[in-house]
């Protein structure tokens, strides 16, 4: 078949009674007399492929789809600071954030503290990767900004190739922190090491139970390592901690040793062998163990 041009196609459209099939200028005008605020960088191809659109008053430049424009859409950085300022007015609480929360990461992302304000910094966990960090909740919802961590790995909780000794691992998070320490510390056989998806181990929690994945695994001795880092350890939060405890416990259950190795992020090479008691510690006591070798 022919590749008619656009005029040929909108002749042909027009002489079957059709619609005339819209062109990038048509598309210019419509937002122009819509929303004279607005340049369009792009060219338009159809309503359903995003192309570049200017804000003019704000500057934000932002790929956007033709037919979301039609339908009343407009600069998203604008609709997110007049969303703040409407949130600083009539506060929202807690369980109407939990709620925005939820839609706009779509459950991935939790808040672990108790609202307080549009922009007062509160504890978040990104459930993927199990970190937390402080965020205020005009970003995570209205600037949609997500998981710190993961976004300085590129987008998500990278996997990677980690050579010890001539054997190649794969690994996550700080797993190569917790091998050195085994091989360097502990004088494990690097070939005793597993790593990579481990068997999963059922644990309960909350009412419910998850899957557990540990990070590494010494077959000849059935023990497993978890490697933690003093925010995923959860000492800033009972919520976490308990979690961790809840599988280092069905871990035990299963016939497993279970060890956890925090990892000290800031500073040197620092890592702490938790004593096996600390599955049934407090908050308050592990916060103390571990603050104590910092
Ligand atoms: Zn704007
Ligand atoms: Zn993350």
């Amino acid at each position: 078949m022919k590749n008619l041009t656009l005029e040929e196609l909108n002749n042909s459209y027009q002489q079957r009674g059709m619609k005339r099939r819209k062109t990038h200028n048509d598309y210019v005008e419509e937002v122009a007399s819509k929303a004279p605020d607005m340049t369009v960088l792009g060219t338009y191809e159809t309503n359903k492929k995003s192309i570049l659109h200017k804000h003019d008053t704000c500057g934000h430049i932002w790929l956007l789809r033709p037919d979301k424009f039609i339908n009343g859409k407009r600069c998203p950085k604008c609709a997110a600071e007049r969303n703040i300022l409407r949130c600083k007015e009539g506060n929202i609480g807690d369980g109407e954030y939990k709620e925005r929360l939820l839609k706009t990461h779509s459950g991935s992302i939790i808040s672990l503290e108790s609202y307080v304000t549009i922009s007062t910094h509160i504890l978040h966990k990104h459930l993927e990767c199990e970190r937390t960090w402080y965020a205020a909740p005009a970003n995570t919802i209205f600037r949609k900004s997500g998981c710190p961590h993961c976004d300085r790995e590129g987008g998500r909780y990278k996997k990677r190739s980690y050579n010890k000794n001539g054997k190649e691992f794969i690994i996550q998070g700080y797993e190569d922190r917790g091998i050195n320490y085994l091989v360097d510390i502990l004088k494990t056989p690097v070939e005793q090491i597993q790593t990579g998806k481990l068997k999963a181990i059922k644990y309960f929690y909350n009412n419910k139970f998850y899957n557990y994945y540990s990070d590494i695994l010494i077959k000849s001795t059935k023990t497993l390592y978890e490697i933690k880092s003093t925010y995923t350890l959860g000492l800033k939060s009972d919520d976490i901690l308990r979690r961790n405890q809840a599988k280092a416990i069905a871990s035990r259950e299963a016939g497993y040793i279970h060890k956890l190795l925090v990892v000290f992020v800031s500073g040197d090479d620092g890592v702490l062998l938790l004593p096996d008691n600390w599955v049934t510690m407090s908050l308050e006591d592990v916060v103390n163990l571990v603050g104590d070798k910092k």
